[in-house]
């Protein structure tokens, strides 16, 4: 059956720049649906117009058998109402077609985007490489797709029903169907691209923690895959596209440190050449622990701190002690990593005051790299405290949601040139641009760390200047 995985737009204003992210759980589906015999094909309506008129053209165009729309993926969301628009759009341009979302989300949150899109007849849940496949078979071959684990559909009345949940354990987890997509569309961040393509790769999924912003909430419980199959999909990214560097793109790399040991010691005898980068909280990591990590080919970790004001992360429901951040930054650069540091500006709990102490102990710390986000939820109300300052829209560099600020900040003018005001004084410092040229000129692939710091340069010229869409979201340590 031909499938069309049809990632819908996260509103129909065009965000300011093309997603950072590939569809990373769409690539998933699409690889469990060949593993099933069938055709998936990929349409990212992030990229391009994101008009309905252009969704349906390029649907009916490719004549699908059935229709997944992309309710959730990794990195990004849509809201119920566009979803409700292509859903019933598409009935009409397809009659007969059916249609289901699907999201990387747990079934009460499934439930709540079927109430809000009366137009979506039924709604796949839960791991994308556990039910898809099922879900397929019962429509190629007429069964009943009320059957399908995983499953809320709508009856007659508009009642939903929810199927029970799938029980197969994550033992195997397709590799992504990278090729469906063109993978030069999603560029990786200046700091953390390496010299060759860089695939990402989820070893681990979801988060046991529950940050205010973060997307996990509304995802199945956290979940590591067994190492072996982390190998394989290692060695499958190397024969199929060649690359040496992956992005561990897991929410949290560090939840269980056995895990996280095991893999680390698997990567060091099986695949001595690997480069790879990872996100970590800096409360979960010890000396020892990096220095293992480094030797098993991180070069690269980003930190998700968020903010160094404890009464912001206390709000956002952090729950990271700020004082483990110097430890943790110092060890990394010890082992010899790269430290990017991840912050949030407009945290529940935060003043504008609050993100200049933030900035002034940032530079006090050093990292190699720091990223500065405004407040994007997908909540349907604000939390108490704050109140939203756009619909929902794209953002410059990534997501979805509505921008949040608590009281203190006035407007969203403030919220952005404290963000720009931010990335000045981190990286116009004399001292930091005295560091990366030292950097560029000790390193052994010139070509390539200058190309990083031209890219850099521009993008951080870009965010330090302009005045478009500049919030972001869903830092995951994230
Ligand atoms: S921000 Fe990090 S720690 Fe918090 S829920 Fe997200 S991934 Fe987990």
């Amino acid at each position: 059956m031909r499938v069309l995985l049809l990632c819908p737009p996260s509103s129909f204003t065009p965000p300011g720049a093309p997603p950072r992210h590939a569809p990373h759980v769409t690539a998933i589906v699409a690889a469990a649906l060949q593993e099933a015999g069938h055709d998936p094909v990929v349409r990212d309506h992030h990229l391009g117009e994101p008009t309905l008129e252009r969704i349906c053209r390029v649907s009916s165009a490719l004549q699908p058998d059935w229709i997944l729309l992309m309710a959730a993926d990794d990195n990004r969301r849509a809201p119920s109402e566009v979803l409700d628009l292509i859903a019933e759009r598409l009935g009409s341009v397809l009659p007969g077609v059916p249609l289901y979302a699907f999201g990387r989300v747990h079934a009460a949150r499934a439930r709540r985007v079927m109430e809000a899109a009366p137009q979506i007849p039924g709604f796949l849940f839960g791991e994308p490489d556990q039910s898809v496949g099922a879900l397929a078979h019962a429509l190629s071959s007429g069964g009943d797709p009320c059957d399908v684990a995983d499953l809320i559909t709508r009856g007659p009345s508009g009642e939903l029903h929810t199927s029970g949940p799938s029980e197969r354990p994550l033992d195997h987890a397709p590799t992504p169907a990278w090729d469906l997509l063109e993978m030069g569309h999603y560029p990786f961040s200046p700091h953390q691209e390496t010299a060759d393509r860089l695939y990402p790769v989820l070893a681990s999924r979801g988060c046991p923690w529950s940050c205010f912003f973060c997307e996990v909430q509304d995802q199945p419980p956290w979940v590591a895959r067994p190492v072996g199959d982390i190998l394989r999909e290692l060695d499958d990214l190397r024969t199929r596209h060649g690359t040496r560097s992956v992005f561990f793109a897991d929410a949290n790399f560090l939840v269980d440190e056995s895990w996280t040991r095991e893999l680390c010691e698997a990567l060091l005898e099986h695949e001595p050449q690997l480069r790879w980068s990872c996100m970590l909280r800096t409360d979960r990591c010890t000396p020892e622990l990096l220095q293992l990590m480094a030797r098993a080919g991180c070069g690269s970790v980003l930190f998700g701190i968020e903010s160094f004001e404890p009464a912001a992360l206390k709000a956002s429901n952090k729950k990271l002690d700020v004082m483990t951040a110097g430890p943790a930054i110092t060890a990394a650069k010890e082992a010899g990593m790269e430290v990017i540091v991840s912050l949030m500006i407009g945290l529940p709990g935060d003043t504008p005051e609050g993100v200049h102490r933030t900035v002034d102990r940032l530079i006090q710390l050093e990292p190699d790299f720091a990223q500065f986000f405004l407040v994007q939820v997908a909540h349907d109300e604000a939390p108490e405290g704050g109140r939203f300052l756009s619909d929902w829209e794209g953002a410059k560099h990534d997501f979805w949601g509505r921008l949040y600020a608590p009281e203190s900040f006035k407007t969203r003018a403030q919220l952005e040139a404290l963000q720009r005001q931010s990335y000045r004084r981190f990286y116009l410092r004399p001292r930091y641009m005295f560091k990366r040229v030292t950097t560029l000129l000790a390193s052994e692939n010139r070509s390539y760390e200058l190309a990083r710091m031209v890219r850099g340069a521009l993008l951080a010229s870009r965010l330090a200047l302009s005045k478009g869409r500049t919030g972001s979201n869903g830092a995951r340590d994230g």
